[in-house]
């Protein structure tokens, strides 16, 4: 069925910051080989070719609304928050023990999920160094429905900057906690990354499975939270991912699609860098995200995302998928 919204063109004024290279060449779209991300969006602006658009956002983005100032420092005094020393007392535990300990103090602190990953070379950005700590500790939070409806706005863009705020202060806790402990800990929150992809460690820590839209779909949260994470050394248990049906769901909905100005939500998975996935053109994207309050349009459209709808769904995608097949 073909769209039935005009497709979006981005303003002469944005294009003058464009690089010369393509942002999904850069991602490693339509790559066989498997390697290594390159740093692309939220690194160090001068470090990367689409670093002056990212200024450029920023700016745009800074205006006058006093919400949007406000939240950005709030977010600001939650990156500030002082790392803990470490303590000189280690306390030993066995890895299932600390696994259900450190789930329980990050939901205290205000994550709505946790999940645990090994951290892997292939997560880190080339250019970085592949961080010692083996742990990831993978916390999700949510986002308030309601506002996110509105995207793109600056009500969404100051609840998105809110949830990153939340994320960061709940990681920086959490590893302040297990500094206590005396295990070495370092927490990272986004929106800016850090030396590595945090989307693949999410799913093998169970947070969910990639949309179509490029984000992950939680099978409470739907695609309407933000993700944190602690590095780690205390002894952990992994978890597994939580496959429960979205990425065949992805296949037959186009929800999200029809809803994207710019049409940059491609029909069908693309290889990226070896391995064939769903992926979002982000030469088409990051314009739209650039000029309307960071988007966030496929996020709140997709039919998971709305409160209490997530698990109906994958209640029906279970039963779906034990009726008999016809032959
Ligand atoms: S963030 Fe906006 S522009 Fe980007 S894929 Fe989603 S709906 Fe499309
Ligand atoms: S809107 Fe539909 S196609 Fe898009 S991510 Fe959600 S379930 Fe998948």
């Amino acid at each position: 069925m073909p769209r039935k919204l005009p497709v979006w063109t981005p303003s002469a004024d944005q294009l003058q910051h464009w690089p010369t290279i393509s942002g999904n060449a850069i991602n490693g779209v339509g790559e066989a080989a498997v390697r290594r991300p390159s740093p692309i969006y939220w690194h160090p602006p001068d470090s990367t070719p689409h670093g002056p658009l990212q200024r450029w956002f920023y700016a745009r983005t800074a205006s006058n609304d006093p919400d949007i100032v406000a939240a950005r420092a709030d977010r600001q005094a939650a990156i500030d928050e002082p790392l803990a020393p470490l303590a000189e007392t280690v306390v030993d535990k066995p890895a299932a023990a600390w696994s259900t300990e450190v789930k329980r103090v990050a939901r205290e602190l205000g994550a709505d999920d946790v999940g645990i990953a090994v951290m892997r070379a292939d997560y880190v950005f080339e250019g970085h160094a592949v961080p010692t700590q083996r742990w990831m500790i993978v916390l999700a939070v949510g986002q308030d429905y309601e506002a996110m409806r509105t995207a793109p706005s600056s009500r969404a863009l100051v609840e998105v900057t809110r949830q990153y705020a939340r994320g960061t202060r709940c990681a920086k806790r959490l590893a302040n906690w297990l500094r206590g402990q005396g295990h070495d800990a370092f927490p990272y929150g986004g929106p800016m990354a850090g030396s590595f992809l945090l989307i693949p460690p999410a799913i093998a820590a169970g947070m969910g499975e990639l949309g179509k839209h490029g984000s992950l779909i939680h099978r409470s949260l739907g695609s309407n939270f933000r993700l944190a994470c602690v590095l780690t050394d205390v002894p952990l248990v992994e978890d597994a991912p939580d496959r429960f049906g979205a990425d065949d769901f992805c296949t037959n909905c186009r929800v999200c699609m029809d809803a994207c100005p710019p049409d940059a939500i491609a029909p069908v998975k693309q290889l990226v860098r070896g391995v064939l996935r769903w992926s979002v053109d982000f030469d088409k994207c990051l314009p739209y995200f650039n000029e309307n309050m960071g988007c966030a349009i496929c996020l709140a459209a997709c039919p998971f995302s709305r409160p209490g709808v997530a698990p109906k769904f994958i209640a029906k995608l279970a039963e779906r998928a034990t009726r008999p097949r016809e032959p």
